[in-house]
């Protein structure tokens, strides 16, 4: 008998029919003598419902009764779960995060899972139950209770398997697994069969809502085994097969495909700032990036390039929803202590990156993407590179042509030979 995570995303969990599915899934494991433990989201829509709400009473609303609300989803879907699992009759039985308890730090919002006590589930596991635990959400030292960001579910899957030691966590969405790139924005993008660990960190990093990046870091750091599958397949179907589809993140490099490009991960959500005209001189970037660390921006991509007078802009990227909170810090804290010229931002800008293991022994990666690039006509106005990645920031409105033009250079479009 092994222990088995699944995790349910909203799309899955997002009727009272589809959670009937759920169980019925569920069920059929827990038949084949499975202990179980499963983490649902909450129902499609409704964590987006709830923060409107609270957005309602106040604009940029207190962050910790911010997650006292946005935590109430998954509450109402562990329930429904439950009692769907006993109308079959599978003795089940539902958890909120702090009664398990799911223990995190105090950041409000985007809280970190610190620690799981085990006791209570396996207590009822023993007892032949399936438990069934609130994702996204936790508790703090003083009992306040904590989310943990935006498709924070999929992490409270991977550390609850981290935690029992499960044997797999099962993430069930509603695509069969992870693809080339968005099957939404290119339609030609093909299931991979297996991904590297250190791929899906990226992809997941740099964009890719399939997984949140921390579910990825969990599962490295405890080698979590990890599947991303479909919940939308027939409830019945054998649990052999369903055990073997969808994408199975490997720890293992050398299983890959032969492919130097694995996938192009995107995003929408960051916005540019330059700092114009500073003067070129040590200590410049600490002097600008100093108060916006201390204000707890998150800083992404940064470039910095000394021109021949002496001066330098400055500029880097940020998540959007801290932009103005940002501009606002470089207005009060720094424009006039370096003497920069202007301060200009842009928020409609956009982020491509083409993740790869195989870039570590292949060349012209970057000339490829480069020239693909410039074909269509499209600036690139920002370059990151790691060992397995390169991003570029480009315009916003580019983006769905980009990742098309990059998916179909890099030979993805096309299946690879068995
Ligand atoms: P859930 O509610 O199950 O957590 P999400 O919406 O968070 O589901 O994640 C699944 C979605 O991720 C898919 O519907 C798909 O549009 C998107 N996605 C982005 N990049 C990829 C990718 N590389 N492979 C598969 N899906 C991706
Ligand atoms: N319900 C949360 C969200 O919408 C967490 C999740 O779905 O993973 O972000
Ligand atoms: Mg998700």
């Amino acid at each position: 008998m092994s222990l088995i995570v699944h995790k349910y995303g909203g799309t899955s969990m997002g009727s009272t029919e589809r959670i009937m599915n759920v169980a019925r899934r569920v069920a059929k494991w827990h038949a084949a003598g499975h202990q179980m433990v499963v983490v649902p989201s909450a129902m499609a829509g409704e964590t987006n419902r709830l923060i409107a709400l609270a957005k309602e009473i106040q604009p940029q609303p207190d962050p910790r009764e911010l997650d006292m609300i946005a935590a109430t989803g998954e509450q109402v879907s562990v329930g429904l779960l439950a009692m769907a699992l006993k109308t079959i009759g599978v003795d089940a039985v539902s958890y909120a995060g702090w009664q398990v308890a799911v223990r995190t730090d105090e950041a409000y919002t985007k809280a970190r899972i610190v620690s799981i006590d085990d006791a209570k589930v396996r207590a009822d596991l023993a007892a032949g139950r399936v438990v069934i635990v609130t994702g996204f959400q936790g508790v703090d030292p003083a009992g306040n209770i904590t989310t943990l960001g935006r498709g924070g579910s999929d992490t409270s899957a991977v550390a609850v398997a981290a935690a029992l030691s499960a044997v797999e966590c099962l993430i069930y969405t509603d695509v069969d697994g992870v693809y080339t790139t968005d099957p939404r924005i290119v339609p030609e993008a093909r299931r991979l069969s297996k991904i590297t660990f250190e791929e899906m960190l990226e992809m997941a990093s740099l964009g890719s809502k399939v997984l949140q990046s921390r579910s990825v870091e969990f599962a490295g750091k405890y080698k979590v085994k990890t599947r991303v599958l479909s919940s939308l397949t027939p409830p019945d179907i054998p649990v052999a097969e369903e055990a073997a589809s969808g994408t199975l993140i490997t720890f293992e490099e050398e299983q890959m495909e032969q492919a130097v490009i694995s996938g192009i991960a995107f995003n929408r959500d960051e916005a540019k700032i330059t700092i114009n005209n500073v003067p070129d001189r040590p200590g410049i970037a600490y002097q600008i990036l100093g108060p916006v660390a201390e204000a707890n921006v998150d800083v992404d991509m940064i470039i910095q390039n000394a021109g021949s007078s002496g001066m330098t802009d400055f500029s880097f990227t940020t998540h959007r929803n801290e932009y103005d909170k940002a501009l606002a810090v470089l207005n009060a804290r720094v424009k006039d202590q370096v003497k920069a010229g202007t301060i200009t931002g842009d928020p409609k800008i956009a982020k491509v990156s083409v993740v790869g293991i195989g870039m570590k022994s292949h060349v012209g990666v970057a000339s490829l993407m480069f020239r693909t690039l410039s074909e269509e006509g499209i600036n690139i106005q920002m370059i990151s590179t790691s060992e397995i990645k390169i991003s570029v920031v480009i315009d916003d409105k580019y983006l769905e042509l980009a990742v098309r033009a990059l998916h179909k250079a890099f030979g993805l479009d096309v299946v690879a030979a068995a």
